[in-house]
């Protein structure tokens, strides 16, 4: 007898059944739809990559997290646990040459070993938008243009875009000599709000108080009063050339996509940092009220198909975390109930004439008709009470007479009546009904 622990998912993960499936489809369709009108054309690598290619900038968090394995032959693998790292393998390898800009997309699972909570599980899907080759603003306008369209169309009327330029706070660093292993490692404490721990890391490094004063006061600097705050952080970075550069970048960045979008709320937050250690420039997340995990994550990567051997290519993505836009969705009850599908059940009475049965399912079928057909080999009025109960529009009833006379028996469940019809009068009777149940178009 196996143990009772094995019937379960591994913890972490999870069974998606039919109405789970449904609505995972439901954002991985305006994904795709969103790929199509943006011009992105999707992409898939294999689940499981080498450890090292992963491994090398993903931040520590990240890495802690993998799930790491041997195969046989002693190759050290981990399954991918974000998609920017396969993205920017492709395009220093295979698409090498391809003419950029390149816009590619995906739909994939991922796997950290994180601890699982609401929102939060060890195998997750996600979306990916990735535009590859330029370093403009109008790229960084695009993949915020995506997130914000994306959320509009699943129906969130109200959402919160938190930005940053990682670049702002690595400049004031980089100035300082810092290298940028200890970047990342201010950063990483950054991300997870840790402060006051980032900043005694700063002096462990015997960095002045110039520079702690600095980074204290951007650490504190947030908030939706734009304006206030970008002559703040002048003020804060006078002197450092990067670092308003960087902030010059952001203020047009945002400036852009509010005029083109002023529905969400921005948050200018110059402490946030992303605990993925490729970013160069802008950064962003995307919240709801009531739920404080982020739906969707971006930035700016500008190093990393360089890093992987190929040509310097800026770049720039977005993940919209799938669970978490579903969850999210049914949070605020905009998760749209499954269509009807209006469907027929198919009785064949008896062995003798079951490809007769089959003869006349193909047919309904061959019109875009849904059938589904009694296996059970139950007797007719409980196949009769099963389809009424389960909400079929008709039973078409096939037996020895029928299929002699190439007719059918058909029922309509609602109204109780039964007529025997030729297969031509069946589909159109059929038909009739489907149009004025206004689903027409799918057929
Ligand atoms: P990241 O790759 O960390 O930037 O995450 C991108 C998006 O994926 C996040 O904004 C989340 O929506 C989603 N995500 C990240 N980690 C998880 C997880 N453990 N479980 C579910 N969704 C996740």
């Amino acid at each position: 007898m196996l143990p009772k622990h094995v019937f379960q998912p591994p913890r972490g993960m999870r069974d998606y059944l039919p109405r789970d499936l449904y609505e995972r489809r439901v954002v991985e369709n305006t994904i795709r739809e969103l790929f199509r009108l943006y011009g992105y054309e999707e992409v898939e690598t294999p689940t499981v990559e080498h450890y090292e290619l992963l491994a090398a900038k993903v931040g520590e968090e990240t890495r802690r997290t993998m799930y790491v394995f041997k195969d046989l032959a002693g190759r050290t693998l981990a399954l991918r646990p974000e998609g920017t790292a396969p993205i920017a393998r492709l395009v220093a390898s295979k698409l090498k040459t391809a003419p950029k800009p390149l816009r590619l997309g995906y739909v994939w699972d991922f796997y950290r070993y994180d601890e699982p909570q609401r929102g939060r599980y060890r195998r997750f899907y996600q979306g990916g938008f990735e535009l590859l080759g330029s370093s403009r603003p109008e790229a960084d306008i695009e993949i915020l243009s995506i997130s914000i369209e994306l959320m509009r169309r699943l129906g969130f009327e109200s959402f919160q875009v938190k930005l940053n330029n990682v670049n702002i706070l690595r400049s004031l660093m980089a100035e300082k000599g810092l290298d940028e292993a200890t970047q990342n490692r201010i950063l990483g404490l950054a991300d997870k709000k840790r402060y006051a721990e980032a900043i005694e890391e700063l002096k462990k490094h015997g960095v002045g108080e110039d520079l702690i004063s600095k980074l204290s006061r951007l650490f504190q600097l947030r908030g939706v009063d734009h304006r206030e705050l970008m002559s703040e952080a002048e003020r804060v970075l006078k002197g450092c050339e990067n670092a308003l550069e960087a902030l010059k970048n952001l203020r047009f960045i945002l400036e852009t996509v509010k005029e083109v979008y002023p529905e969400p709320q921005y948050l200018l937050d110059f402490g946030f940092a992303r605990g993925l250690e490729y970013y160069t420039g802008l950064i962003f997340e995307v919240f709801v009220d009531g739920l404080d995990i982020a739906l969707i994550g971006g930035g700016r990567y500008d190093k990393l198909v360089e890093l992987y051997g190929g040509e310097p290519t800026p770049a720039v993505g977005c993940a919209p975390g799938i669970d978490r836009l579903v969850l999210a969705m049914k949070l605020k009850n905009i998760m749209p109930d499954p269509p009807s599908n209006y469907r027929v059940y198919l009785c064949i009475l008896n062995e003798k004439v079951l490809a007769y049965g089959f003869k006349v399912s193909a047919r309904l079928r061959a019109e875009g008709i849904p059938v589904e057909m009694e296996v059970m080999g139950r007797k007719l009025s409980k196949t009769l009470s099963i389809a009424s109960s389960r909400g079929f529009l008709y039973t078409v009833i096939i037996g020895p007479k029928e299929a002699e006379s190439g007719l059918v028996s058909l029922k309509d469940m609602a109204k109780g009546v039964q007529e025997t019809l030729t297969v031509e009068e069946m589909l159109k009777r059929i038909k009739i009904r489907l149009q004025t149940l206004h689903v027409s178009k799918r057929l």
